[in-house]
C-alpha cells in the first residue's frame, strides 16, 4: 500500500491523532514521509532527507536492510505471534541466549517486554518483589540522578528528572523518590570522587526506604544528552555493593553499541543487579525490550511462599516471535560488522562536523560520545523553524528545548555525516542568540 495523501489525510492527522509530548490543539507541522531505506528518508513530496536521529536510538542499521527484512518474512510465514503464557519457542530462546551471553557478567534471567517504559517496570517490580520476598519492610522507594529519563509509564515518570519530566503535573500521583544531583564530572574529564558525595549522602540517609538505585550508564539521554565519568558509577556499584541496595542500569538507549561499548555498563567495567534494553534491540523494526537480572534476584523473589514467589507481570505480546526473530537477526548483523570501528568513525565525523558550533554566540557546550552528538544552545530552540530548515538542507534531526543533537545509524558515510553536522551548525547559527 504506497497511497497518497491528501490535504484533508494531513488535516485529520492534525485533528484527531497525537504525536507525541505534542499540543492537539496548536501542534507543530508534521512531515509525511513515504519510505525509508539505509540512511535516508524519502517525504511524501519525494524530498529525500539524511536521517540524524535513527528513529530514536533505534534504527542502527539503516531502514530496510534486507537480513532484517528476511528474518521478518520468514518468521511472518511461520507464526507472527503466539502467547507466552505456558507456551515457547526458539526465536525467544535464542535471543535470551545471546542477552545472556552479551550482557555484562552473570545477568542470566531474562523478562521480554514490549516496551523500554514496560522494562523499567518491570525492573522496579523486580525490585520491589525481591524486598517483600526477603521480608524486609520498608524498601519501597528509588534513589537516582537529576537529568535522567527513564520512559513515560508511572514509575518510569517518578524517577524522570523532576523538572524536565514533569512532575508538577502529577504531583500527588507520582511516587516520590529521591533525587541526587546529576553527576558534574564529565566523561573524559578529570574525576573527581567528591562528585559521589550527593549519591553516597541520600543512600546512606535513606537506606533502610530504598529498594534500588537506578541509573542510565555513562549517558543520560533525553533528560539532558549528558556523558558522565566511569568513575561515577563504579562508585554507585560500590555504594550499593557497601550498603546492600540493588543497581538498575537502563541501557535502553545505550545498549548495542551506541556509546562505543556494546553496553555502557562497560565503560566502567560493572554489573547492575538487573537490566533494561529496548530500542535499538531489533534495529528499529518493532517495539520490544528486555529486563535482566541476576540469579540472586530471580532466586530471591521465587523463595517468598506462594502466590508471591512468582514475578508478577505479563504482557499480552510478552516476546512476540517476530520481534524476536529480527532482534536475533538485528544482533547478529551487529557483531558481525566492524561497529566499533564504525561507531569511531562516527564519533570522529561528529566532533570534527559540530566542532565550528563551538564558536557560536547560540551554543553553550558540545559534547560527542560514541556515536552521539550533542550541540547545546543558552536558549530553547524554535522546533518548528529549526526542523523547516534542517529540512530544506536535506536534514532530519528533531531538536528538543536547549538540545540539538543527532544520533546516526553506525552505517553513515562520512559524506552524510558531513552534510548533516554542515546543516546542524547552519542552522544552530540562525536561531537566536
Ligand atoms: C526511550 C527510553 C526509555 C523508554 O522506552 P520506550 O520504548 O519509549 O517506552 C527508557 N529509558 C531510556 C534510557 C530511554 O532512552
Amino acid at each position: 500500500m504506497n497511497e497518497r495523501l491528501s490535504a484533508a489525510d494531513l488535516d485529520f492527522d492534525r485533528r484527531h491523532i497525537w504525536h507525541p509530548y505534542e499540543s492537539m490543539r496548536n501542534p507543530t507541522p508534521v512531515y509525511p514521509v513515504a519510505s525509508a531505506r539505509g540512511v535516508r528518508l524519502t517525504l511524501a513530496d519525494g524530498r529525500e532527507l539524511i536521517d540524524g536521529m535513527s528513529s530514536w536510538w533505534s534504527v542502527i542499521h539503516g531502514y530496510n536492510h534486507p537480513a532484517l527484512n528476511r528474518a521478518a518474512r520468514e518468521q511472518i510465514s511461520r507464526m507472527p505471534h503466539v502467547m507466552f503464557g505456558g507456551l515457547t519457542h526458539a526465536p525467544a530462546i535464542r535471543l535470551a541466549q545471546r542477552l545472556v551471553e552479551l550482557t555484562p557478567g552473570d545477568l542470566d534471567r531474562v523478562f521480554f517486554s514490549d516496551s523500554g517504559s514496560v522494562a523499567v517496570e518491570v525492573a522496579i517490580k523486580m525490585a520491589l518483589q525481591y524486598w517483600r520476598a526477603r521480608r524486609v519492610e520498608g524498601r519501597t522507594r528509588l534513589l537516582t540522578i537529576r537529568q535522567g529519563y527513564y520512559g513515560d509509564t508511572f514509575q518510569a515518570m517518578s524517577v524522570c528528572d523532576p523538572v524536565t519530566g514533569m512532575h508538577h503535573l502529577f504531583s500527588g500521583v507520582v511516587q516520590q523518590q529521591y533525587f541526587a544531583g546529576a553527576p558534574r564530572v564529565p566523561y573524559g574529564g578529570n574525576w573527581d570522587p567528591p562528585d559521589l558525595d550527593p549519591l553516597r549522602e541520600l543512600a546512606e540517609r535513606h537506606r533502610d526506604e530504598i529498594a534500588a538505585v537506578i541509573m542510565e550508564p555513562i549517558v543520560q539521554g533525553a533528560g539532558g544528552m549528558r556523558f558522565y565519568h566511569p568513575e561515577y558509577l563504579k562508585g554507585a556499584r560500590e555504594l550499593c555493593d557497601r550498603l546492600g541496595l540493588l543497581l538498575i542500569a537502563d541501557e535502553i538507549a545505550t545498549g548495542f553499541g551506541r556509546s562505543g561499548e556494546l553496553f555502557a555498563c562497560e565503560h566502567a567495567d560493572v554489573v547492575p543487579d538487573i537490566m533494561c534494553v529496548g530500542k535499538a534491540l531489533t534495529g528499529g523494526y518493532m517495539s520490544l525490550a528486555a529486563t535482566l537480572a541476576r540469579a540472586h534476584v530471580a532466586e530471591a523473589i521465587a523463595s517468598a511462599a506462594g502466590a508471591a514467589g512468582v514475578l508478577m507481570h505479563g504482557p499480552t505480546f510478552m516476546a512476540n516471535p517476530l520481534a524476536c526473530a529480527i532482534a536475533n537477526a538485528s544482533v547478529e548483523l551487529l557483531l558481525d560488522s566492524p561497529w566499533r570501528k564504525r561507531v569511531a568513525r562516527v564519533e570522529r565525523e561528529l566532533r570534527r562536523g559540530l566542532a565550528p558550533c563551538r564558536e557560536l554566540a547560540q551554543v553553550a557546550d558540545v559534547r560527542v560520545l560514541g556515536a552521539i552528538g550533542v550541540v547545546e544552545t543558552h536558549k530553547p530552540v524554535d522546533v518548528a523553524r529549526i526542523q523547516s530548515r534542517l529540512v530544506e538542507r536535506g536534514v532530519w534531526a528533531r531538536p528538543f528545548g536547549r538540545l540539538v543533537y543527532l544520533m546516526p545509524a553506525y552505517v553513515m558515510s562520512v559524506r552524510d555525516l558531513r552534510q548533516l553536522c554542515a546543516a546542524v551548525c547552519e542552522t544552530v547559527a540562525l536561531e537566536s542568540a
